[in-house]
C-alpha cells in the first residue's frame, strides 16, 4: 500500500513532512511519500461571497491525479485554505468512501484560528487526525460513534482534539478487512 501526499496550493512543507511521519506510524504496513508535483488550487472552486473553496471541486483535482497515477494506492490532498461543501459552513476534509482520493484543509487546525497562541505540535496532531479520518473513508470506513475513535465525525475543533489519531478496535478490524 502506497499513500501519497499531494500539496494543492500553498501547504507549508514543514507540516507535510511531519504528517508523513505520523501517517507512517498509523499505517505501518504502508509506504507514505510526498508527491513532488504540486497542484494549484482550482479557480472555479473559489466562492468569492463566502471567501472559501468548494472541497468537492478540490477533491476532483486530487481524484483525477489519484486515478491517473499508478504510483499510489491512495492520494491525500492537503490545502491551506478554508473549504466547504454546499449545506455546511465548513469541512475539515472530504474523501471518497471508498476510493483512492481524500483532501484535508489545514485552515481551521491552527490554534491561532481560535484566538489561541500558535502551537505547532497541536497543529500537526490535528492535521494527523483529520488525515487519518479522511484516509479511513477511502478504505470504506464510515463515521464511528466512539468519540475517541479517529472515525468520529468532528464538527468542531473540540471534537478533533478529544479524539485520538487511531482507529478504535471495531474500525481497525474493518480497516484490516478492507485490505484483503
Ligand atoms: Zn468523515
Ligand atoms: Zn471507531
Amino acid at each position: 500500500m502506497k499513500i501519497g501526499i499531494l500539496r494543492v496550493g500553498e501547504a507549508p512543507a514543514k507540516v507535510l513532512e511531519r504528517l508523513l511521519e505520523n501517517l507512517s506510524g498509523v499505517f505501518p504496513e504502508s509506504e507514505c511519500q510526498l508527491i513532488s508535483v504540486a497542484f494549484a488550487l482550482p479557480n472555479q472552486a473559489f466562492d468569492k461571497a463566502r471567501g472559501q473553496y468548494r472541497s468537492d471541486i478540490i477533491l476532483g483535482v486530487v481524484r483525477d491525479y489519484a486515478y491517473k497515477t499508478e504510483a499510489f494506492n491512495r492520494v491525500l490532498g492537503v490545502v491551506n485554505v478554508d473549504i466547504y461543501v454546499p449545506g455546511l459552513n465548513f469541512v475539515f476534509g472530504e474523501a471518497e468512501c471508498p476510493g483512492k482520493a481524500a483532501v484535508i484543509s489545514l485552515w481551521r487546525l491552527r490554534p491561532e484560528f481560535y484566538g489561541k497562541p500558535p502551537n505547532f505540535e497541536v497543529f500537526v496532531e490535528r492535521a494527523t487526525k483529520e488525515a487519518v479520518h479522511e484516509l479511513g473513508h477511502t478504505f470504506g470506513l464510515v463515521h464511528c460513534i466512539n468519540p475517541f475513535c479517529v472515525m468520529y465525525f468532528s464538527n468542531s475543533i473540540f471534537e478533533t482534539d478529544r479524539k485520538k489519531s487511531l482507529f478504535c478496535n471495531k474500525c481497525y478490524s474493518k480497516f484490516q478487512m478492507s485490505l484483503v
